[in-house]
């Protein structure tokens, strides 16, 4: 008789709120589930208090890939390229290949956290023995039930959802809009110094690059461009609330990352990072 093929099944988490949910949605479903995050050395710190919550409630450890190298590692090996939709050589060295390579030859249900809601595609891997599959979009769970989920379990929203970030990753993720640029800087002072510390000439290449679009984080930073950035930022969210006649004020802040599209509309990637 031949044996059967093992097949593992494992859910990535981003520190994000879709698959944090998923992962207390599935934690009864598939009891030997795997769970991984991809740890690009540069998260927020509250992001590993967070993932250490959704480890206790999981009842399993949460297994880190890139153990041995992050973000500052790949950044050298790229000639000092800040990264951005364009370029975008942080995804694949820091979360998808580790996950490939995490996954081996062996044959995997890799479970992604998109919603039923959302039009987004998710990361499909290019290799045949990874197999993605979509619990909340087949289900027909949407951000409510997410949230829902997230609140009866105890586990509750990303923290930095308090301060107003929207979204989980690296702490100078160049999908940041402007205002959490803003909101980093008034909450994380030392970590914008940080960010802002990558942009110089790279003294290999000569190389300069900047994390935001058309602007420095040090001009980013000069209190009459925060505050203008705040002033429009309200102005955009006062029409939004005015088109969506149903939606509560805190709908509109919430659901705000994902009604704001990158720059050039091209976030497939970084969902990795985000879910
Ligand atoms: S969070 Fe942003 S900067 Fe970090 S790896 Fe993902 S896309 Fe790159």
């Amino acid at each position: 008789m031949p044996t059967e093929k093992r097949v593992r099944h494992i859910l990535s988490l981003s520190g994000g709120k879709d698959s944090a949910a998923l992962a207390i949605y599935m934690r009864d479903r598939v009891p030997e589930m795997e769970y991984i995050f991809s740890d690009t050395r540069k998260e927020l710190p509250e992001t590993y208090e967070y993932l250490e919550r959704i480890s206790s409630y999981l009842g399993k450890e949460v297994t880190r890939l890139n153990a041995d190298v992050g973000f500052d590692h790949w950044y050298e090996m790229y000639g000092g390229m800040i990264p951005s939709n364009h370029r975008r050589w942080c995804t694949r060295a820091l979360k998808l290949k580790p996950f490939e390579q995490h996954c081996g030859d062996e044959e995997v249900i890799n479970y992604v956290g998109l919603r039923a809601d959302e039009e987004r595609s998710g990361y499909i891997s290019h290799k045949p023995n990874i197999k993605p599959v979509y619990p909340f979009r087949d289900d027909g769970l949407v951000l409510r039930d997410i949230e829902g989920i997230l609140r009866t379990s105890g586990v509750g929203m990303p923290p930095y959802t308090k301060w107003g970030r929207t979204r989980s990753g690296c702490y100078f993720c160049f999908y940041q809009q402007k205002i959490e640029w803003v909101r980093l800087k008034e909450t994380y002072p030392d970590l914008y110094q940080k960010a802002k510390e990558y942009e110089r000439p790279y003294e290999k290449t000569g190389n300069f690059f900047t994390w935001s679009s058309n602007e420095s984080l040090a001009e980013l930073e000069q209190p009459a461009r925060m505050e203008q950035i705040k002033r429009e930022h309200v102005i955009r969210i006062e029409r939004k609330v005015a088109r969506k006649e149903n939606a509560t004020l805190a709908e509109v802040f919430a659901q705000d990352v994902e009604v704001e599209a990158p720059e050039d509309d091209d976030d497939q990637g970084c969902l990795v990072c985000q879910l």
